[in-house]
């Protein structure tokens, strides 16, 4: 690959996120080399975020007031120093973020026009082009990535493997294996930051670009690194559920607003099934699958509360409901819970350094602990800002080392098409909105044979044993075997050696 010529001994960020691209504009003027799988910004999550990004800047609000929301939020399963760092943190990163170019909206005295959602006490959701924020903010820095000197760009470019030192899992990194056109090659290098993105497309039914398969985890993972908080995945209640479009794409969002604006979620019958459509995601995303698993069709009706009102009040998703035949102001729009948000990851301190040297991570595929067991709305953007500042700040503070780095005979794994399919199948049923010990345990049965050869066989596998091991319902995650919440909860983590170990143990009774 003649384009990596020159190039050896740069940091490496892979993904261009909000995290990945700020990263690499964090880092200037020190060069760096950014690889991503699709054109620069297009395949990530970062573009499709709506809401907007929750920081505290309004005259009534304070970051305590932020923490407590986030830690409300999280259940208990919050690392609280973290959390009090990062969302302290917010006012600065909006700065940084204004300088890069990105145009938030204005309250008419210059102001940021801050905004409402679920689960905040106060109004503190900075947003940009009403309910594109993400598509403004991945537009700004895409165009300051590519007016940066300092950053080589290598688009069509997917991290195939990490190299450590003599291949020992866990030892220094010494290199990327990078794969272009089915060529593959490796760059040595000392530091690799990994701004991958979530595992939604993991699962059947997700919100997630289908890109996002968490092989950047299982890169991690197969170097040797911990990862944590694996089963904790939030499951979005009303995406736009269309038969025929939820194997293979993503399901589009139905935002909670349109039940904040007194939408209600009825059956096949017209009849409604829940107290209050406003209760936190987790609990309107149980009753909706449970009454899917019931036989029932569930159905978001906005006809008494917008009818005509929907079209104006909120555009985009009458447009995407038209797209497919139904028109919301006349028709109950059908939804499903569907995977959104993965709270789980790479484990980094608050330098985004990860129990691998010279491998950092930030954005959604890190676990810093600020979310918990589960994430407070519109916390993963700003998570991802404060973790990509801060890992170029640390990676700045370092000695470039001297690299060099050969292709390992073995060739590492990709995730295939045919695996996948039976993955998102696995994972829906035993690992999403409701689990138990035997469908857990079926699932790691699925896995475990296929995990040494496909990257999303193992984070499924990873996610699912860690899922076993939490015998209490929290946050995202629930196991109808063990409804309560434990006394004496503690986060769990994991690592490919440990997973193994464990696969030998026989009181995990694999189910053949
Ligand atoms: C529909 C939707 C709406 C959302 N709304 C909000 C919101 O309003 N507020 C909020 O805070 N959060 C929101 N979120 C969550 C938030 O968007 C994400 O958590 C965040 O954008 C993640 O940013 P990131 O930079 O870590 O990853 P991403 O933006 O997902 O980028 C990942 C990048 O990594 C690349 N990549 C992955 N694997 C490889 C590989 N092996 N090799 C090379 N490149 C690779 C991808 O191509 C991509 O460029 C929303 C999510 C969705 C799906």
């Amino acid at each position: 690959m003649s384009a990596l010529d020159g190039l050896a001994g740069q940091p490496v960020i892979v993904g261009s996120g909000l995290a990945g691209l700020l990263t690499a504009l964090e880092l200037a003027p020190r060069r760096c080399v950014l690889v991503t799988r699709a054109p620069l910004g297009a395949e990530g999550s970062s573009g499709w975020a709506q809401g907007g990004i929750a920081v505290a800047v309004a005259e009534d609000d304070s970051p305590a007031l932020h923490l407590a929301d986030t830690l409300a939020a999280g259940d208990g399963l919050c690392d609280a120093a973290v959390a009090a760092r990062i969302t302290a943190a917010g006012p600065a990163v909006i700065d940084i973020l204004v300088r890069h170019g990105v145009r938030f909206d204005r309250a008419p005295d210059g102001k940021l026009a801050v905004g409402l959602e679920a689960a905040h006490a106060r109004r503190r959701i900075v947003h940009a082009a009403g309910d594109a924020t993400g598509a403004e903010i991945v537009r700004a820095l895409r165009a300051a990535v590519l007016a940066c000197p300092s950053v080589t760009v290598l688009e069509h470019t997917r991290l195939s493997s990490l190299l450590t030192e003599a291949g020992f899992p866990g030892a220094r990194i010494v290199g990327v294996v990078l794969e272009q056109d089915g060529r593959r090659a490796a760059l040595a290098t000392g530091q690799v930051v990994l701004a991958t993105g979530g595992l939604g497309a993991l699962f059947r039914d997700t919100t997630n670009p289908m890109g996002a398969t968490g092989s950047g985890l299982a890169a991690a993972a197969r170097a040797g690194a911990r990862l944590g908080d694996l089963e904790f995945v939030q499951f979005h209640p009303t995406a736009l559920a269309v038969p025929g479009s939820v194997a293979d794409a993503p399901l589009r969002l139905v935002s909670e607003a349109v039940r904040g604006e007194g939408a209600t979620l009825i059956d096949e019958t017209g009849a409604r099934f829940m107290e209050s459509e406003l209760a936190p995601r987790d609990v309107v995303s149980r009753a909706v699958w449970r009454h899917l698993g019931a036989g029932h069709a569930v159905f978001l009706d906005a006809r008494t509360a917008l009818g005509d009102r929907f079209e104006r009040r909120f555009p985009g998703i009458a447009a995407r409901c038209r797209e497919r035949g139904i028109d919301p102001a006349t028709m109950p729009i059908p939804v499903r819970p569907a995977a959104h948000y993965h709270m789980g990851g790479l484990m980094v301190d608050a330098d985004g350094r990860s129990s691998v040297p010279g491998l950092y991570a930030c954005g959604e595929v890190a676990c810093t602990g600020l979310h918990g067991a589960n994430r407070l709305a519109s916390n993963s953007l700003l998570e991802a800002a404060v973790g990509a500042v801060a890992v170029a700040a640390a990676i700045g503070r370092e000695v470039a080392r001297e690299a060099s780095a050969e292709l390992p005979a073995g060739v590492p794994p990709a995730a295939r098409p045919s695996t996948l399919a039976l993955v998102r199948q696995t994972m829906a049923y035993a690992a999403g909105v409701l689990r138990d010990q035997a469908g857990l345990e079926a699932a790691v049965g699925t896995l475990a044979p296929l995990a040494d050869a496909d990257d999303a066989a193992l984070i499924g596998l990873l996610l699912c044993l860690s899922a076993l091991d939490r015998r209490e319902s929290r946050g995202g995650h629930y196991r109808t075997d063990h409804p309560g919440r434990a006394a004496n909860a503690v986060r769990t983590t994991i690592t490919l050696g440990e997973a193994r170990a464990r696969l030998l143990r026989p009181e995990l009774r694999l189910a053949s």
